[in-house]
């Protein structure tokens, strides 16, 4: 089928009259390459078709959710067969405490669970838990991580007071050194320490986190009577079948999770240790969709297949052979690769392209081939993808390996420049 998006420009242009900028936030795509689609009619298993009826072998898997594969049955039915009886309701259903026995289960550090919609909803959660665990304000937190998109943390400051950020000390994701200097600027007024599982930023290179940095967080947080909390949205459940910390031997107090616990309903939670439930019982935290019960059904089938499958092992499998095979084709083609952070996480990067614009060409030659990569946010591998898909995928970055190397002298992508100038001069 010959590549079209014609419905996809027609769609852009009426959302241009309707909606601010025609899309907004982390699925624009006004910063990509050239020619993502914006608009999608359908999706199942790996795979995503666009408007125009393009199909792509999807490695954004929804940012993040898609972690079973789009559509799966046995999570869909057990959403639709509660759906049907009742969604949201006056309350919740049975439904929201077999989820908070399933998670607490699941997740060691965990004694009990509450539920929200967005990630963000969860960690703004956190925040005021600590805070009012500790009856104090200061946060620390990494430097350019994302923890989601109100006031508080939002990567943009348009719109966003200083009273907002007040209370807040950035230190360098794995640098003890620069943890323990945030730590005691805090002074008496630590509520919390703040970490994502690895650094999963965007535009850098992924770290995995070093086991010496986050046990430094734990007695740092221990000796000040502080909460650590670990940032598992994006992350939870794709490292490990527990909080992503249990691979480094550290429990936080508090863990955020979204995305993958339900493959896509929306629902997200927070999860606490015991030192934490008073304060966690003493905020008022609610909304009109939290206690919708069909999510939760969905929550609990997805939790079952954690639990009871090879899920997590087949994707570092898949991510490594993509991985090797990523590796062996730009070594081919005389390229260098920056690969980081775990294989079924991946962020790829072209060495020598600071302007991104090798990036973004193959990125562009992949997608006009079926493959839906991102040049600079981490993907996700899901558990319906094959080797075969995997396969596919090397086969198109192989030609669009060729065609960044018939480009000849790249011009810098216009497009990030503005970003990189909107976010410095915020
Ligand atoms: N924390 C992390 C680590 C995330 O990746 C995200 C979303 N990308 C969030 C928080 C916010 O989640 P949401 O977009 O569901 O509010």
């Amino acid at each position: 089928m010959v590549w079209t998006n014609s419905k996809d420009s027609a769609l852009r242009e009426r959302a241009q009259a309707v909606i601010p900028m025609g899309m907004y936030g982390h699925q624009s795509v006004m910063l990509l390459p050239d020619d993502y689609p914006q608009f999608f009619d359908r999706a199942e298993g790996a795979y995503l078709w666009d408007v125009d009826g393009n199909r792509y072998l999807d490695f954004m898997c929804g940012y993040g959710p898609n972690l079973f594969g789009y559509g799966h049955a046995g999570i869909d039915q057990a959403y639709f067969d509660r759906a049907r009886r009742g969604d949201t309701m006056t309350g919740p259903g049975e439904a929201m405490v077999e989820l908070a026995e399933a998670l607490t289960a699941q997740v060691t550090h965990a004694d009990w669970a509450m539920f929200c919609k967005n990630g963000t909803d969860a960690t703004t959660m956190a925040l005021m838990i600590a805070r009012n665990h500790t009856k104090k304000s200061t946060v620390v937190l990494a430097k350019g991580a994302y923890h989601g998109a109100a006031p508080w943390c939002t990567p943009l400051k348009n719109g966003v007071t200083k009273a907002d950020r007040a209370n807040q000390i950035f230190y360098e994701y794995n640098d003890v050194e620069s943890l323990e200097a945030a730590v005691r600027e805090a002074g008496g007024d630590l509520a919390a320490i703040f970490a994502s599982p690895i650094k999963h930023d965007t535009f850098v290179d992924q770290e995995l986190p070093d086991p010496a940095y986050a046990r430094r967080a734990r007695e740092l947080c221990d000796e000040h009577g502080a909460l650590l909390i670990v940032d598992d949205v994006r992350a939870g459940f794709r490292l490990a079948r527990d909080c992503s910390w249990a691979l480094v031997g550290v429990k936080p107090d508090l863990s955020s999770w979204g995305k993958a616990i339900a493959n896509g309903h929306p629902i997200s939670a927070l999860l606490g240790s015991d030192a934490a439930r008073m304060a966690a019982a003493t905020i008022y935290a609610t909304g009109s969709y939290w206690f919708s019960a069909a999510p939760m059904a969905a929550s609990l089938a997805t939790l079952k297949l954690i639990a009871g499958t090879d899920y997590l092992e087949r994707t570092i499998a898949l991510g490594e052979r993509l991985r090797a095979g990523l590796d062996e084709a730009a070594a081919r083609h005389g390229f260098g690769l920056r690969q980081t952070g775990p294989a079924q996480l991946p962020l790829i990067m072209f060495d020598d392209d600071d302007t991104s614009a090798k990036g973004y060409l193959w990125n562009n030659a992949l997608l006009k081939r079926g493959v839906y990569f991102h040049p600079w946010h981490n993907m996700f591998i899901c558990a319906a993808m094959t080797e075969s898909d995997i396969d596919f995928a090397l086969t198109a970055a192989d030609d669009a390996f060729k065609v960044v190397k018939a480009s000849g002298p790249l011009e810098p992508v216009a497009k990030l420049q503005f970003l990189h100038q909107m976010v410095d001069g915020a």
